[in-house]
């Protein structure tokens, strides 16, 4: 298997991490703006990840797996808990939002990316509680997928209609991606591409083609990204030290992670986009998170590290671009 396949289950325990410990889901009074619908596509989301995760270990190579994913369960430490939490709002609320905005008569698809052992399908798909979403694809490398498949067919309450589809594909692979894509969606009905923590492992050319073909070929939609960017500012060593990290313990790189260092020179390659936003992690956690769903996150498990986290958020960002 590929470092950065690898690099899934790094975000399922975090956020096995972020429910064990309570962190999510989160609640009715979690948002400064309520959304409609916010609370309900929470529930059963413990439960959901949990068989997940009890349906893995009886996979091949799934018990190792699991004790790794224990492990880091138990070592989960607050920064990175509620650094799981805004990231999984962060798609969760403008991905809802979307949805929203779509008269329940009228038609969206949802593609997510790079989407590993991500289980946003079950939300938004199998409870049926959003006849707008016709199609739904999970797209990832060819082992992450079958892996994922087999998982997901040993859940009581897995995506089992035909609104769902996991598919196998390399997305530096551009015109496989793109023949995909086109084949198992309709280009004329608005379509949201999701890539949360996905485009930082692809170099620069091979993500800049994709965003450039989907926006080509896709008529109406919108991009939700979640990624690190390495910081911009002369005296920022983050994004270099978070690089040569990983790079030594595990050999996996970042290619673009010192290039689109910023809000600016992340959200750039969207400038095609009618209408971009960006903010980075801890500007979300001030804008949209409420004062009184912060006071329950810092209890959750104790946490003075308030700057370290401010440190570790603005390095992550959140964007959203949509067109007509
Ligand atoms: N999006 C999921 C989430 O946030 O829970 C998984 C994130 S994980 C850090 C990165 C995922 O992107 C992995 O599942 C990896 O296999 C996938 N990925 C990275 N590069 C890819 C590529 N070139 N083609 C397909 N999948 C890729």
């Amino acid at each position: 298997m590929q470092t950065v396949q690898q690099t899934d289950y790094d975000a399922f325990s975090s956020k096995l991490a972020c429910l064990s410990k309570g962190y999510l889901p989160p609640n009715e009074q979690s948002l400064i703006t309520p959304i409609k619908g916010f609370v309900s596509i929470y529930q059963g989301y413990k439960d959901l990840h949990l068989q997940y995760f009890q349906a893995l270990k009886g996979e091949f190579g799934g018990r190792r797996l699991a004790s790794k994913i224990n492990r880091s369960i138990q070592n989960s430490q607050p920064v990175m808990n509620y650094g799981t939490y805004l990231r999984t709002l962060s798609i969760d609320i403008p991905l809802l939002s979307y949805i929203n905005e779509i008269a329940p008569s009228e038609q969206c698809q949802i593609v997510n990316l790079g989407c590993g052992s991500d289980l946003r399908c079950s939300q938004f798909v199998d409870k049926g509680e959003f006849p707008q979403v016709m199609k739904y694809i999970d797209l990832d490398f060819k082992q992450s997928i079958e892996f994922k498949q087999s998982v997901l067919q040993k859940l009581p309450q897995g995506p089992s209609n035909d609104i769902y589809e996991a598919v196998s594909c390399d997305l530096n692979n551009i015109d496989e991606t793109m023949s995909v894509l086109t084949k198992l969606l309709k280009a004329d009905i608005p379509t949201v591409f999701i890539t949360e923590c996905a485009l930082c492992y692809m170099p620069q050319e091979e993500s800049q083609i994709l965003i450039d073909s989907i926006r080509k070929t896709f008529n109406t939609g919108v991009w939700l990204s979640y990624d690190p960017i390495g910081g911009d500012e002369p005296n920022d060593r983050f994004g270099k030290i978070m690089k040569d990290n990983l790079l030594m313990s595990r050999n996996l790189d970042l290619p673009t992670l010192l290039i689109f260092n910023s809000k600016d020179t992340y959200s750039n390659r969207w400038s095609q986009y009618e209408q971009v936003t960006i903010q980075n992690m801890w500007d979300f956690l001030q804008s949209t998170i409420s004062p009184i769903e912060q006071k329950r996150l810092q209890s959750v498990q104790f946490l003075d590290e308030i700057e370290e986290l401010r440190i570790m958020q603005s390095h992550y960002v959140t964007m959203k671009a949509q067109w007509q």
